[in-house]
């Protein structure tokens, strides 16, 4: 008997008139993902179905455990929709496993098929009674549960059924720029804008030799373990020590974060406009430091335009870690290398910045060619899962 893997869009399906993109986008992409190995992709309007070869079968779905816009798959064994060959077939699928209880549930997209969906759960769950000893039905709560989807030409049985990751397919909605530290929320805040189909672009400011070359390669890191839930992802790394240590000396003490975050945001909006991205997302959580106030973030936020996103804005740090631990993020995160925002912190940051103020202090120093140059020095990295990325690539 072929088996196959059934993929069920789910959220996908409420999105009438982007649907076609939306499936067409989740198909490359599922393509993309199970590049070398030995399998045939089908689509139709509400499933995608994957022929795969027995002994690749766990690769093939630890692969699709990491692909936004599924939202639970099956392996199904796949028979002809033929009344006596599902008989006989559901049969030899029951008799293979253990189990005290079942439960029959059969759905019928192929009306031409001469038995109801009901009358049919009811024979097939008769045939198996008869023929498996000491079993019985229970239909609330069973060990079991056997599904047969009827279908013009296939019949698909199957009684496990694993939840996909959810979300929309990656490439649906566009591209953001992600500010990204080697800390615990920025990771993170990647995981959910990435759920939402969105590709990333990620900027990330480092201050050499103030900051170490241990906290960039935590960084690339950090995307590369990213960048399995997409193809690929270009990390722009900003030489920043100039405009930091110009801030520092400058600025009075405790505006130094604030005006440090400005220069970020303008920095990062420019890359983002660089590279096609339509939006800022951070990791930046209401509250966590001082720079997070509501008055910083307005403050902060004032030097561009551009729509900034905060997938963790309203998480709790418990919930920020439990996320992070599910996607594998945190053991990195927390690797004890400071970062350009760690190294300089002022004892006392100002946590009701005044604007007329940044912008006072902006005006002691000549930072718009600063920034041009910390543009021009940009490195850009392209990191795959799959290749062995470390900073060396850049030396
Ligand atoms: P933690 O998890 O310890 O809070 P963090 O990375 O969130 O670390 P914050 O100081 O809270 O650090 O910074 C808020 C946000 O600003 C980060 O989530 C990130 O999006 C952005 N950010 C901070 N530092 C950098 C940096 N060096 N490069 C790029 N983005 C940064
Ligand atoms: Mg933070």
């Amino acid at each position: 008997m072929n088996r196959v893997v059934l993929i069920k869009y789910g959220e996908l399906t409420t999105k009438k008139g982007n649907r076609k993109f939306f499936v067409n986008t989740l198909y490359a992409n599922i393509k993309n993902k199970l590049k070398g190995l030995n399998v045939k992709i089908h689509k139709d309007i509400s499933r995608m179905y994957i022929e795969f070869s027995d002994e690749e079968l766990d690769e093939v779905l630890k692969r699709i455990n990491n692909i936004f816009g599924i939202h639970e798959y099956v392996v199904a064994y796949i028979v002809d929709s033929d009344v006596e060959t599902i008989k006989e077939n559901v049969l030899r699928v029951m008799k293979d496993l253990s189990f005290k209880t079942f439960k029959v549930e059969t759905k019928r997209s192929d009306k031409r098929f001469p038995i109801h969906s009901l009358d049919f759960s009811r024979q097939l769950g008769g045939l198996i009674l008869k023929n498996i000893p000491d079993i019985k039905v229970d239909v609330r709560n069973p060990e079991v549960l056997l599904n047969v989807e009827i279908r013009e030409y296939h019949t698909y049985i199957y009684t496990n059924h694993y939840e996909g990751l959810g979300g929309y397919p990656n490439g649906t909605l566009g591209n953001a720029m992600l500010m990204l530290s080697g800390g615990i929320d920025s990771p993170v805040s990647a995981y959910l804008t990435l759920k939402r189909g969105v590709k990333l672009n990620c900027i990330y400011f480092e201050a050499i030799p103030h900051t170490s070359i241990e906290a960039r390669n935590k960084v690339i890191t950090l995307t590369k373990k990213l960048s399995k839930y997409t193809d690929f992802i270009k990390l722009h790394i900003v030489p920043f020590t100039e405009i930091q240590e110009a801030i520092y000396r400058e600025v009075e003490d405790d505006y130094c974060i604030t005006i440090m975050r400005r220069m970020m945001y303008r920095i990062t909006e420019r890359v983002a406009k660089m590279n096609n991205c339509m939006i800022i997302a951070n990791g930046e959580s209401i509250g966590q430091v001082a720079s997070q106030t509501l008055t910083s973030m307005a403050v902060i936020n004032e030097v561009t335009n551009m729509p900034v996103i905060r997938p963790v804005a309203c998480l709790d740090k418990l919930e920020i870690i439990d996320i992070a631990k599910k996607i594998d993020t945190y053991e990195t995160s927390i690797l004890p290398f400071e970062d350009c925002c760690t190294v300089f912190v002022p004892k006392h940051p100002v946590i009701n910045p005044k604007l007329n103020l940044c912008v006072e202090y902006e005006n002691r120093f000549d930072y718009q060619s600063m920034i041009d140059e910390a543009i021009e020095n940009i490195n850009t990295m392209i990191i795959r899962d799959e290749k062995d990325t470390t900073f060396e690539d850049l030396l």
